[in-house]
């Protein structure tokens, strides 16, 4: 299926020269969705990101907390699911993201694993670290994503450790309910507020800022996977209230 799309993209790419109104984001896309999906640097990346995660972990299980079970924070969305044929064919149909058309897409249950994200989480389970999904997917969404992660194996990928969005998109209220249970040791993700609220804000300057202030927590409590094809990042560049991104950022 990824091969087809990915084929379909660049056949696109070649033929798309003389972008109309309306198209500027698509066209942007495609590069994004083609590094994601065909460089070698992408996978790289990844292993890298889950290589240092299980440094941390190791470095937790020399001198273990006794008194609260740990746990890993992990975002569902390209953090251990692939769903870049959901942008691919967003391209291909020249639509940009909607509700209606990420729920066919995530119904289908049918996104790849993130590579090393899987080893991770089994070295995590082995070591009696739980593994715990915050994701801003619709709790209508809860079947086929636990569905998704069951399919590869994820441990622990059940009811108990899914917390999905239901109000708000923020993730802080669900990371301090779950801190108040488990000691969270790290939490791993494709985009800054998957860590910490202090990310949410880019209004001024990217939130460049806040990324240099905690830039030794980046690697040693927060593990960042690379998404170039959405989130948060694009909120400065295209107007904060954008319908397209209102709901964006899983
Ligand atoms: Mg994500």
């Amino acid at each position: 299926m990824r091969y087809f799309i990915s084929f379909h993209v660049l056949l696109l790419m070649l033929l798309s020269t003389q972008p109309s109104i309306g198209q500027t984001i698509p066209d942007q896309s495609v590069t994004a969705v083609l590094w994601f999906q065909r460089s070698a640097e992408y996978r790289a990346l990844c292993y890298q990101a889950y290589n240092l995660a299980e440094l941390r972990a190791k470095e937790y299980l020399v001198n273990p907390d006794m008194e609260k079970q740990a746990a890993v924070i992990f975002d569902i969305d390209e953090t251990l699911l692939d769903n870049s044929p959901s942008e691919a064919l967003n391209i291909i149909d020249d639509k940009t993201y909607s509700q209606e058309r990420w729920k066919v897409w995530s119904d289908l249950a049918s996104a790849a694993a993130i590579p090393g994200s899987l080893d991770f989480c089994h070295f995590l389970a082995r070591n009696d670290i739980q593994v715990i999904y915050v994701s801003n997917r619709q709790n209508t969404e809860s079947m086929a994503t636990l569905q998704n992660l069951q399919k590869w194996n994820f441990p622990y990928a059940d009811r108990n450790h899914l917390y999905l969005k239901s109000d708000a998109s923020s993730k802080e209220f669900r990371r301090n309910v779950i801190e108040k249970q488990y000691n969270v040791i790290l939490l791993v993700g494709d985009n800054l507020s998957d860590f910490d609220l202090v990310f949410e804000d880019r209004s001024v300057n990217f939130g460049y800022k806040t990324v240099d202030s905690l830039r030794f927590e980046l690697g040693k409590k927060f593990i960042i996977l690379p998404n170039p094809m959405y989130g948060d990042w694009t909120k400065p560049l295209t107007g904060e209230r954008k319908s397209w991104l209102n709901t964006k950022g899983k």
